[in-house]
């Protein structure tokens, strides 16, 4: 994981510590492997019960069936609490028969069925900590949350993204004072190159458990109750959040989830591999500024709006340069703030039409998309301040602009910024073909 997730995560623990002192608790945060790490806690502090987050991961369920064996032989309990998701996705999984394939649709029936989630777990109070004797200072000191220093994280380019439970209520109330706003929300017609986030920002807190979805599920439930009309799913608020879910349940269910190869629900593609293109794409170098940027917002900030990552993943794999929808996972999973196995390799799918998404006709276009709107290019020059000074008529495609505009613009195409690394019409088109082709065989 990337510098500003750890910060992310750190400053989420701190915050957590900070939470439990003033509640008369402690934080003990203990470094190194889970196996020694509880082997040697266990028997020191004579511990009886072990409590985690139950999830879809293979590393995590690969993890808890260790520690469950663990429980055996050295005599502690186990419990292992679906918190993270709406759901417990084996109930749905259940009345769809055991298994994936699952439509978005039937998603929704099956939860219709199934009823409201479970309510969630009250907020902790002074009195739960009565019986928890405070762990003596030296302990605390010894167990403290690491500094950054301390994992040798780079402290240069802090994100303005701040981790913790108390900045994720905050941005969760903010967003709900506005009701007529929640009510009416409609997830295609947020902006993705608004200079702040057009929609709840939340994902990060979701995403390092600072805070509950179920809580934020209750909360719209409330708002909605007392609207006249609401936006439903799968454009409203809680439908984002039964979007979050649905990837949970089939990711739950499929083998190889995040590859292609062994995937049974991912066609099946010859994608080129091109470590040089890919790196001008990792790196905000394709020479198409609404790319370019969104990219440079990703590396700077770890969050992009969602529609920004439909661009650039489009642009990566059937869009433009047919490079591997894994390449861009592995690339989102590095630099996001709220990266996630299953919601990740669930989208990539989806934006590359490997899998839940079949109008693999609709291509984005790389210079008519952002100016739809943002047709100033405000955007990009907040994150290409290199092209700030061109007119707007040429911020998306500054090679049009002649020689001495481009001089007087203080950029030189080729020199200061690149050309588009693809002609988007000629590449588009070749791999529509391609798409088509791949779509045909594997359809025989
Ligand atoms: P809001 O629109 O305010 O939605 C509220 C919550 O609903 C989000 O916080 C999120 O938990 C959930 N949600 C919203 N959209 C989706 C969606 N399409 N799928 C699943 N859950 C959703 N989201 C992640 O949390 N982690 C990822 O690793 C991730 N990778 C993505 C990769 C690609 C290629 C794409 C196209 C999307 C990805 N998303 C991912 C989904 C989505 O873009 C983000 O969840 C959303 O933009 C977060 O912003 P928000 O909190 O303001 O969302």
């Amino acid at each position: 994981i990337g510098a500003l997730r750890w910060h992310f995560l750190l400053q989420s623990l701190e915050d957590l510590q900070k939470n439990l002192c003033q509640l008369g608790s402690c934080l003990l945060v203990i470094q190194g492997e889970y196996e020694p790490v509880l082997r040697d806690h266990v028997q020191k502090w004579n511990i009886t019960q072990v409590t985690l987050d139950a999830e879809m991961e293979p590393f995590y369920k690969e993890m808890e069936a260790n520690i469950r064996r663990l429980g055996d032989e050295l005599g502690f309990e186990v419990l292992s609490l679906v918190g993270h998701s709406l759901y417990d996705t084996k109930r749905i999984l259940d009345l769809n028969g055991g298994a994936p394939p699952l439509t978005y649709k039937r998603f929704l029936h099956i939860l219709s069925l199934l009823g409201d989630p479970e309510v969630p777990v009250r907020n902790l109070r002074a009195e739960d900590f009565q019986r928890c004797r405070a762990p003596d200072p030296g302990l605390a000191e010894c167990y403290r949350v690491p500094l950054p220093v301390d994992l040798k994280i780079p402290l240069k380019n802090l994100s303005p993204w701040r981790g913790g439970e108390t900045e994720g209520l905050q941005r969760l109330e903010q967003h709900l004072m506005d009701q007529g706003w929640v009510a009416s929300f409609t997830k295609p017609r947020t902006i993705p190159n608004s200079l702040l986030p057009s929609t709840t920002g939340l994902s990060p807190y979701f995403s390092m458990g600072c805070l509950s979805v179920r809580t934020f599920f209750y909360r719209l439930s409330n708002i909605y109750a007392q609207a006249k009309h609401h936006s439903l799913p799968p454009v409203s608020l809680q439908g984002q959040l039964l979007w979050r879910e649905f990837f949970y349940t089939v990711a739950s269910a499929t083998p190889n989830f995040t590859k292609m190869a062994g995937n049974p629900i991912c066609l099946q593609i010859s994608w080129y591999e091109d470590a040089e293109r890919l790196h001008k794409w990792k790196t905000a170098q394709t020479g198409f500024p609404w790319i370019d940027a969104i990219m440079t917002q990703l590396r700077q900030e770890g969050w992009i709006h969602h529609l920004a990552r439909h661009a650039v993943a489009c642009f990566l794999t059937r869009g433009d340069l047919w490079i591997s929808w894994e390449e861009g996972m592995k690339v989102f999973e590095e630099l996001l703030l709220d990266a996630d196995y299953s919601i990740n390799a669930g989208n990539w799918m989806w934006l590359s039409a490997s899998a839940f998404f079949h109008q693999y006709t609709r291509i984005f276009c790389p210079v008519r998309f952002g100016k739809r709107t943002d047709p100033e290019g405000q955007y990009i020059r907040k994150y290409l301040p290199i092209l700030k000074n061109f007119p707007s008529k040429y911020i998306y495609e500054p090679w049009t602009a002649s020689e001495e505009e481009q001089k007087q613009a203080g950029c030189i195409i080729g020199q200061d910024y690149p050309f588009p690394m693809v002609n988007h019409k000629e590449a588009s088109d070749h791999n529509l073909q391609l798409m088509k082709q791949v779509r045909e065989e594997q359809h025989r």
